[in-house]
């Protein structure tokens, strides 16, 4: 029997989480259904580093499954990363400072895991300028230039056999007659559509620059950032809580200008090129657990994946292996009911 999947959500956890369920799980069909795809997700614009850290906001509960998503993400983007393939894919080593005012233990998250991550002695700090943050790492981490990696991971799952369908889902019994297994990768989307109120949109304004000298990121505790991309470098961050307010204020965007010319001066010169926002889907912790919901005389799982807040591109690999790997053994142990 071919076990019929919907997931719900083409941002990068949606795409990455279906890709994952037909790569690791026998006899299913999977089909995306979303209301906003590629450059109008949350996943589109950021400047998407791997840097899960403690100080940059982490959702979650367990110390231990953080490690394994944050390992297993890694493990993925370093693959990518280092085959001749990284031009398509859009996954690219990167060097760069992390700043921070204070140390939360276990923190960096990302040190035992990136390809290189060292302690900045004072004079370091001195030299460029950072002397008043009290902590700072030299870190060699993986960017993914989202416009690349977004197009990747749709292309796999169509080649896999994946169907995709343009619609938004106002309840999850809209899908129940249709499919055996429901998997809700809606992001902020789940305040409404699972009635969540731990789900939070946080919107997030970048200043987009053309400033093809400044090769190394620069992140800071005090929402001030540099980080290049492939052809523009992004400039952090103006963050509105419960906000899903696409416009950019100009007032935002020479505040935030102009904090990145005090932690690099060497940004002035730098031409403006676009505001971009995007909205978080932000929860304390994040969502990942199968729940049912009737649906007639049976009972349909809804896997939940959602709430990566400040962190998607750091956790979806991750936390999209697990949704595989609950949803496979959700069928093994359920074969009769579905
Ligand atoms: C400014 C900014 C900078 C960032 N920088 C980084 C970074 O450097 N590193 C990092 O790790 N993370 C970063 N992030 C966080 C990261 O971008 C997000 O965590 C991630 O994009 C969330 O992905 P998602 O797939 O859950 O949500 P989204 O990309 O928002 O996708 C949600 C999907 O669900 C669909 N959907 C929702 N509701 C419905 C519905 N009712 N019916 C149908 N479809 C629905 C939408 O159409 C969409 O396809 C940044 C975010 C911002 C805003």
């Amino acid at each position: 029997m071919v076990v019929s999947v919907v997931v719900i959500g083409a941002g990068v956890v949606g795409l990455s989480t279906a890709v994952n369920i037909q790569e690791l799980v026998p006899d299913v069909s999977v089909t995306i259904v979303a209301d906003r795809f590629y450059e109008s997700t949350a996943s589109y614009g950021t400047g998407a580093l791997f840097i899960p850290s403690f100080a940059q906001g982490m959702p979650h509960n367990n110390l231990k499954l953080l490690k394994r998503w944050v390992k297993d993400s890694w493990k993925f983007y370093y693959t990518l990363a280092s085959s001749g393939e990284s031009v398509n894919n859009g996954a690219m080593f990167i060097s760069g400072y992390d700043l921070m005012d204070k140390l939360i233990p276990e923190d960096p998250l990302y040190k035992d895991v990136v390809l290189n991550c060292e302690e900045m002695s004072n004079t370091e700090k001195h030299t460029l300028g950072f002397h008043d943050y009290k902590y700072g790492f030299k870190v060699t981490t993986i960017a993914l230039q989202m416009s690349k990696y977004l197009l990747w991971l749709q292309n796999r799952f169509e080649k896999n056999g994946g169907i995709i369908i343009h619609q938004h889902v106002k309840s999850f019994h809209e899908l129940t007659g249709q499919y055996n297994i429901i998997v809700n990768c809606s992001g902020h989307g789940s305040s409404t559509l699972a009635s969540d109120s731990k789900t939070i949109p946080v919107g997030g304004h970048l200043v987009k620059m053309k400033a093809p000298w400044i090769k190394h990121f620069i992140l800071t505790t005090r929402n001030a950032y540099i980080i290049p991309g492939e052809d523009k470098v992004n400039l952090g961050v103006y963050n509105k809580s419960n906000s899903t307010d696409l416009t950019a204020c100009s007032q935002h965007t020479r505040d935030i200008i102009e904090q990145c010319e005090k932690l690099c001066p060497y940004i002035k010169g730098a031409k403006f090129d676009h505001n971009w926002i995007g909205i978080r889907p932000f929860r304390e912790t994040l969502r990942l657990e199968i729940e049912t919901i009737p649906s007639g005389d049976r009972h349909v799982p809804v896997i939940h994946n959602y709430g990566h807040g400040y962190q998607g591109i750091g956790l979806s690999w991750g936390t999209a292996i697990h949704t595989a790997q609950l949803l496979h053994q959700y069928i093994s142990n359920n074969k009769s009911k579905l």
